[in-house]
């Protein structure tokens, strides 16, 4: 009998994820024999650990926080979305030995918005906070949907400008750190930031949710985030973690590498169970 095709996310902190989880359910669900792990790797052994898991039979990495952007140099091709936000979420071997890297964030985040929560971006006002790898990935996709304005923020404010700089073509897009915010409610707040990682949260002006905002924070855990909360305690009722963002990245990597589609409800559905059971 054949061993089963390897495949793990990487990151630091790493041991939180929830890939784990979603991709044996994808493999199950749709009869692929693999096995999913999670690897973690320190940004100064980030390069060896990639070099060495796929020269060791490896078919496939999902990257994770804070690898991104890092990502993109390991891979001999880009697909344009990968290129175009100048980070990677999944690696994936080819048969000649090279490695191809794409970046299914912004399709996952997309489809979590649109599809699962029926969230309008056209016509509406945006801020993303964060000007790391996962904001890279999704400011695309996100101005592909139309928003009236998309502010990006971040604590070091020369990221957020240059990230809106290079997207300028795509919409109404501008960057600055978080005290250039404008103190006024925005229809949609997503936190792309590590912070909650760390139950920090950035230093944001109270009124820029009111009680019509909707607040997406791209973490997730058992509990609502520090963000999440912050929100809630301004009077806004429509919050949500990134779990079903994470299923459906998940399930656009997975196509690309098995070329199946899995379903994602049934998984969403099957994590939020687990989640509320350990909590
Ligand atoms: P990166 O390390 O690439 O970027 C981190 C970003 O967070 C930077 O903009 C950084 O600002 C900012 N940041 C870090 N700590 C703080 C803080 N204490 N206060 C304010 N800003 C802070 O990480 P990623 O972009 O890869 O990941 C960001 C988050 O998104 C993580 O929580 C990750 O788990 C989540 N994520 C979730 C996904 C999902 O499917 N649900 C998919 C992808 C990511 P600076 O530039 O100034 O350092």
């Amino acid at each position: 009998m054949s061993a089963p095709d390897r495949y793990a996310v990487i990151g630091h902190p790493v041991s939180h994820s929830r890939s784990p989880f979603i991709h044996e359910r994808f493999a199950k669900q749709t009869s692929q024999k693999l096995q999913y792990t999670t690897i973690d790797a320190t940004p100064a052994r980030f390069a060896t650990v990639v070099t060495e898991f796929f020269a060791g039979g490896g078919k496939g990495l999902n990257v994770t926080v804070p690898h991104k952007q890092a990502a993109v140099a390991l891979a001999q091709d880009l697909t344009p979305r990968a290129a175009r936000a100048g980070a990677v979420n999944t690696l994936s071997l080819r048969e000649d030995g090279s490695l191809v890297g794409d970046n299914t964030d912004g399709a996952g985040l997309a489809r979590d918005l649109l599809n699962n929560l029926g969230i309008t971006i056209a016509g509406r006002s945006v801020l993303l906070l964060g000007a790391g790898g996962a904001a890279r990935g999704v400011v695309a996709p996100l101005l592909g949907l139309k928003p009236r304005e998309l502010t990006i923020a971040n604590r070091t404010p020369a990221k957020a400008v240059e990230l809106a700089r290079l997207f300028a073509d795509m919409g109404d897009v501008r960057g600055c750190g978080y005290p250039g915010l404008r103190n006024e409610p925005k229809d949609l707040v997503i936190n792309a930031t590590a912070a909650s990682l760390k139950q920090q949260l950035p230093p944001l002006p109270p009124g820029i949710v009111d009680t019509r905002s909707v607040c997406y924070d791209m973490a997730y855990g058992r509990e609502d985030t520090v963000f999440l909360r912050w929100a809630q305690e301004r009077g806004c009722t429509r919050t949500a973690m990134g779990l079903g963002m994470l299923v459906e990245q998940a399930a656009e990597s997975f196509f690309g590498w098995r070329g199946i589609r899995p379903d994602t409800a049934s998984v969403l559905a099957a994590l939020k169970v687990e989640l509320a059971r350990e909590s």
